[in-house]
Order: C-alpha cells, then structure tokens, then sequence
C-alpha cells in the first residue's frame, strides 16, 4: 500500500457533501465491528480516490472519488455512522 494520513483528509471532500463536520462522526467497520471516528481511519489516496481503511482490520470502510461529473461517495464498508448533535447543532449555526 501507499503512504497513508488520517481520516482527517476526508475533510474536504466531505465537506462538499455533509453540512455537519464529517470527521468527528462515529462510524463502525463493517467486516470487524470496530467503532471509531471518520478522523481515525487510515487513507489513501488522493488518485484514483480516498479510500479510508479501519485501522482495526484494514479494511476499506470509505470511498470518495470526484471527477468532472460530480462525486461518487461509497460507504459499503461501514454499517452505520453516528453523527453526534454537537457535531449537527455547530454546522447549522
Ligand atoms: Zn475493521
């Protein structure tokens, strides 16, 4: 596998998509049961994608991939999140 960073570079693509901070929600892996937060994971990327892999299992959990048309945004690995009502109440301000 390539260099990695946090989870935290999720931040921008996901921005574009969520209207709550993103990377301080609970989510757990689907292959392992881990619960961690988005800003956990382990990414790679950024091309083709950013695949944010569980720091448990290694297992991808998150999928972002912009392109000209738009952004594909693939959550199969996870099987559910949890976004906090901190984290919904500040991105409504
Ligand atoms: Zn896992």
């Amino acid at each position: 596998m390539s260099e990695h960073r946090d989870g935290n570079a999720l931040a921008g693509p996901l921005a574009d998509i969520f209207t709550v901070e993103a990377t301080t929600a609970e989510v757990q892996c689907r292959a392992c049961g881990l619960s961690t937060t988005l800003a956990q994971l382990v990414v790679y990327g950024p091309e083709p994608g950013l695949v944010g892999r569980c720091p448990g299992c290694s297992e991808h959990v998150i999928r972002v991939a912009t392109t000209p048309s738009g952004t594909w945004l693939d959550l199969g690995g996870a099987t559910s999140f949890h976004f906090t009502s901190t984290a919904t109440r500040a991105s409504s301000r």
